[in-house]
């Protein structure tokens, strides 16, 4: 019998608040420490020169350039500030290819050539340091001997401090490049798209606005995850290695009362909340709804949405701080897509829309019908860019795990659709059937100005879409829970940027032919509306139909697994896509591609080597122990003379025999795969193999073991099963 489970079901039972390391949370409302651990404007104005504040201020704001003298007084006043918070560390903060963040750790200590101790910190440390790369995916990008790559100080996203038991470190948010200046990080391109983009949608908002100057992105992510108590974590080996329960049959009742969703948040799960909810608000992550999710254990945080820069930091950061808090409350946050069979897995949705200096939501109908038109611009625009690279959009949420999702029925499809709702999809239907006559104008205006204010949120919800409008922004719903929220923003942004470019250029050239401006706008949106319309689904997701109707009729891919998905990277269009804008060049987006397949390959060999020990140390030794003792009894029986009832014993000897048999021919048919999978020469190929060899083997060993677990006692199972793990007291 396995010590393992029963001591953790011990531990979790016995827990008592003295063995919680919880803080005291402040009384105060949150407004008084909001922010207190960054380096936000205002403590840039108290710690820095008016007119060095004025200059950081403009090169935030992509104004002006920053210069090294100005550089020298932010690294001084962001030294000042962190030490007087009791900071001895700084880092450079990035965003890896890995999908994990990094940080170097350096003391601000250093000793002077004639042996004095100072307390340093200047432009040089604050703007550039240099990393060994070498140990980074890099997909070709350099050799490892070329170890060499950049961390770059991103003004944008502003300092912060990272409090651990063990200090306090002031953390820079950075791009990380390699010797060459290629990007080698989520940051980069997600920086040089949010640029392209607004490049892009400036001269179109000008059309309705001379005021606008600035038009920016705008991101709402709501972060899906489970919580469960360290001791079974710690007592589940695949958890601890892969994220997720590679075997573990369904706990008889999990989601189907649906009894969990928006329920009342378990005690113990409140405290976490409040707890890691403070930490962020110290962060100036603007968290804000806290919720339980459909299956049981798991739980939602959404905040506030904000640019899309720093929203993209503050999700990747509050990972971090959940898992940190998470240990104190001795609790695991599960932030894989799907750390449980059976039950729903998480995604991360991200609202997405464009904002400009102006304070109006690109994406929001308003209440003003003479700049509707704008809004049925942009609404449009997006509509158009999405059906050009479909594709493109499915491959930048692909993931090993997010597979589990995509394509299972119970997240949005791998199909690519626009979900609108009813009221907008009249309105496009409309303008498609209008007549072109003088008053066509006036007419659209007129529709649109009868639009009821949809910001009061009132389109239905279709959580069957990969991609949803939801009022004043739309919803990509594919992301999932682990993403870098940078990958799809990114090519999001670009593809928009790209759409609007073409979008402007045929409308100056009716003008320019004499043509009222407002006419040629609705004549191209009216092209754009028939051409992709076939792309705006309004019906269930889920559907065999709609599969059936999306792939044969409309033409649709239905990529469902990650290795051929990504393929869209390099297809031809979006390398275009890419290069043209300056977004990614075409060694960085190999490269990029490259490390995708490599990931994916990764994930997969190391889920499949842990599955493999769990078979040969728990769980075909325990179904081998069970036998024995069956097989004991029987002989037992048969020895003092009861021989005629022992059927359940025998016929349960020998189902567990078989299903033993099957694990073990299919573990070392798996290790097999494994070593073609390897040999395959190239990445792609490496990556196909195996999805297509090696995973098929983990689901059918999956199942073997979880009948194993069904058919035995209890007390001979090592594993803490899900129905133990899934209703966290
Ligand atoms: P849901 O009903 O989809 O669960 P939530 O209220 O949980 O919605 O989350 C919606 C998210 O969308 C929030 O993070 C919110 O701040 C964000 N959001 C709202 N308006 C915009 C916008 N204009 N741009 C980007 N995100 C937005
Ligand atoms: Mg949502």
């Amino acid at each position: 019998m396995s010590i393992t489970r029963f001591s953790a079901l011990d531990i979790q039972s016995n827990r008592s608040n003295l063995d919680l390391n919880i803080p005291e949370l402040p009384a105060e409302n949150i407004a008084s420490f909001f922010g207190e651990n960054v380096f936000d404007e205002k403590a840039m104005k108290e710690y820095m020169p008016e007119k060095e504040y004025l200059n950081i201020m403009a090169s935030i704001q992509g104004r002006a350039k920053l210069t090294y003298e100005v550089a020298e007084v932010v690294a001084d006043a962001m030294k000042r500030w962190a030490m007087d918070r009791g900071a001895t560390h700084y880092a450079h903060w990035f965003q890896p290819w890995t999908g994990k963040t990094a940080e170097k750790h350096d003391s601000f200590f250093n000793l002077t050539p004639d042996g004095n101790v100072v307390e340093e910190f200047g432009a040089g440390a604050l703007v550039q340091q240099e990393p060994d790369g070498s140990s980074f995916p890099k997909g070709g990008l350099r050799s490892t001997f070329e170890a060499r790559g950049y961390t770059g100080w991103d003004p944008s996203s502003p300092a912060f401090l990272i409090e651990t038991a063990d200090g306090i470190t002031l953390c820079i948010p950075t791009i990380f490049i390699t010797y060459n200046g290629d990007a080698q990080d989520f940051k980069l391109p997600l920086l040089r798209s949010i640029a392209f983009l607004e490049k892009a949608a400036l001269p179109v908002c000008q059309w309705f606005d001379k005021d606008v100057t600035r038009v920016y992105t705008t991101l709402g992510w709501e972060q899906e995850y489970f919580l469960i108590d360290e001791a079974f974590h710690n007592a589940r080996p695949d958890l601890m290695m892969t994220g997720r329960t590679l075997i573990g049959k369904y706990s008889a009742k999990n989601q189907q009362l649906e009894d969990h969703y928006f329920g009342s948040i378990p005690e113990r799960v409140y405290a976490y909340m409040r707890d890691f909810e403070t930490e962020c608000h110290k962060l100036a992550i603007p968290v804000r709804t806290r919720h339980n999710e459909v299956a049981p254990g798991q739980y939602e945080v959404a905040p506030v949405f904000e640019e899309c820069n720093v929203a993209v930091d503050h999700n990747t950061l509050l990972m971090d701080v959940m898992e940190r808090v998470a240990r104190r409350h001795r609790l695991k946050v599960l932030l894989h897509e799907k750390p449980f069979a059976g039950i729903n897995g998480s995604g991360k949705h991200n609202n997405w829309s464009m904002s400009t200096n102006t304070g109006k939501n690109l994406l929001s109908p308003g209440k003003e019908p003479g700049k509707n038109l704008r809004f049925l611009t942009f609404f449009v625009n997006t509509i158009m860019a999405v059906y050009e690279h479909a594709d493109l959009l499915r491959a930048s949420t692909a993931t090993a795990s997010n597979d589990h999702r995509l394509g299972a029925n119970e997240a949005p499809p791998a199909i690519i659709s626009i979900f609108i709702g009813q009221e907008m999809f009249n309105l496009l239907n409309h303008i498609e059937k209008g007549k072109s006559a003088k008053n066509d104008i006036k007419q659209v205006l007129d529709l649109l100005g009868n639009l009821p204010d949809l910001e009061q949120d009132n389109t239905d919800r279709n959580r069957t879409s990969p991609f949803a409008f939801t009022g004043n922004k739309f919803e990509i719903r594919m992301v999932g829970s682990t993403a870098n929220c940078a990958q799809p923003m990114t090519t999001l942004n670009t593809m928009m940027g790209d759409q609007l470019l073409k979008f402007y250029s045929e409308v100056e050239k009716m003008t320019s032919r004499g043509k009222d401006r407002d006419e040629a706008i609705l004549v191209v949106i009216r092209n754009y509306i028939k051409k992709s319309k076939s792309i705006i689904f309004e019906g269930d997701g889920y559907s065999d139909e709609w599969k059936e109707e999306a792939t044969k009729v409309r033409g649709f891919h239905n990529n469902t697994t990650t290795p051929t998905a990504l393929d869209a990277y390099i297809h031809e269009k979006s390398e275009k896509l890419f290069t043209s804008t300056g977004v990614m060049n075409s060694r960085e987006l190999h490269a990029f591609h490259d490390v995708l397949l490599e990931n994916y390959s990764l994930k997969i060999d190391i889920e499949s080597k842990v599955l493999e020990e769990l078979c040969f140390n728990y769980v075909l030794p325990d179904a081998v122990q069970f036998q024995s003792r069956l097989a004991e009894n029987v002989s037992l029986l048969n020895k003092i003379g009861i021989d005629k009832s022992t059927s359940y014993q025998t016929e349960t000897i020998k189902k567990a025999g078989k299903l033993i048999e099957k694990i073990y021919d299919s573990v070392e048919k798996m290790k097999d795969c494994r070593e073609k999978a390897h040999n395959m020469g190239d990445s792609r190929s490496t990556a196909i193999a195996f999805c297509e060899n090696v995973k098929p083997i983990m689901e059918d060993i999956r199942d073997y073991a979880d009948e194993l677990e069904h058919l035995s006692d209890d007390k001979s199972w090592g594993l803490v099963k899900y129905r133990e793990m899934l209703f966290l007291r």
